[in-house]
């Protein structure tokens, strides 16, 4: 059961985001990292597929893990672009076996050699899903928009659709400007979509991803975190505690705002989660509370 229930009992949520390790068999790294993770008691993690050049194979086995033994309720990340229909049964049948229960339905990136498949859009998958299994189903929102798509409107149809079609939450990409995401949620609401938006957070740990995360999502970057970055950037620890600081207050000036949850994209780095996760432990707490 998630989500539903997680969301309605414990909102705001606050939860994970990992990657699986690329390579097969090469599983220790990732453990370490889930381990340090479940231990902050978050809402939920989510597993990545294939994001990245990240392994697609492992997803299934690690969410397996988080879900069974860790017991912590496990979102596993699904796209279908270039995949057939039996492809996504064989791979929605393991995760089914293995008591997974929440989906996060996606197209993926289109690349040079992509071919469509059996799906074209993530409302393709969504409404597969829902006639054939009984998953809960998540889907991706854009606060800036999707890079491919022609305007911010245009975007928010297709979301709007995406929820019609059965996606029961939404996670959103990663931004740093706070005020782009409340418009964003004003925008959607005013479209009619009433499903929970949980707001996705990535912490800057160099300038490197940055200028990564800028060419493959296309976020503004606030003026505040370039300075910081020209900076600290030279110096691993200090671009680090920077980062750390500017995900705390944005995490706090969202919860302040009443958002639905905290998603935070972790890139496998259990230390710096924990470090945001002690700032917010009595926040989190005392809004849990206040709104159970
Ligand atoms: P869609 O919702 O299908 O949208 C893609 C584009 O098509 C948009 O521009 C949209 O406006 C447009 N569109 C949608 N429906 C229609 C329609 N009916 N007619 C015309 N245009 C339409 N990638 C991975 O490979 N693995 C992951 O694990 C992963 N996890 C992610 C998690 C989150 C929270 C987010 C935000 C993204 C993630 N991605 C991941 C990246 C994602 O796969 C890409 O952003 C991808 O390009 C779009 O996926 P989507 O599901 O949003 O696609």
């Amino acid at each position: 059961m998630f989500e539903k229930e997680i969301l309605q009992s414990k909102n705001p949520t606050f939860s994970f985001e990992i990657f699986p390790p690329k390579g097969v068999g090469n599983l220790e790294s990732i453990y370490d990292a889930v381990d340090a993770l479940a231990s902050l008691m978050p809402d939920f993690i989510s597993v990545t597929y294939g994001a990245g050049g990240s392994s697609r194979d492992n997803t299934v086995e690690i969410a397996s893990v988080i879900q069974n033994k860790y017991n912590i309720p496990t979102l596993a990340h699904l796209t279908c672009v270039g995949s057939t229909k039996l492809e996504m049964d064989n791979i929605l049948g393991a995760l089914s076996e293995k008591g997974i229960k929440n989906i996060l339905a996606l197209r993926g990136d289109l690349n040079e050699e992509a071919v469509l498949g059996e799906f074209k859009y993530a409302s393709d998958l969504i409404t597969y899903i829902k006639d054939k299994y009984n998953f809960n189903i998540v889907s991706a929102c854009y606060p800036e928009k999707h890079l491919e798509a022609y305007s911010m409107a245009s975007d928010l149809q297709h979301l709007k659709y995406k929820v019609n079609s059965g996606a029961d939450m939404l996670v959103s990409q990663l931004f740093f400007d706070n005020e782009v995401f409340y418009r964003f949620l004003d925008k959607t609401r005013v479209l009619g979509i009433e499903v929970p938006i949980i707001a996705g957070i990535m912490p800057i740990t160099s300038p490197k991803q940055i200028e990564r995360m800028v060419s493959l999502c296309g976020a503004t970057v606030p003026e505040t975190v370039q300075k910081f970055v020209k900076a600290y950037g030279h110096n691993s620890m200090a671009i680090k505690e920077a980062g750390i600081a500017y995900a705390t207050q944005q995490i706090i000036d969202l919860l302040a705002h009443g958002v639905d949850g905290i998603h935070l994209y972790t890139m496998n780095q259990a230390d710096i989660a924990k470090r945001i996760a002690e700032n917010l432990r009595g926040i989190l707490y005392s809004l849990k509370v206040k709104r159970a």
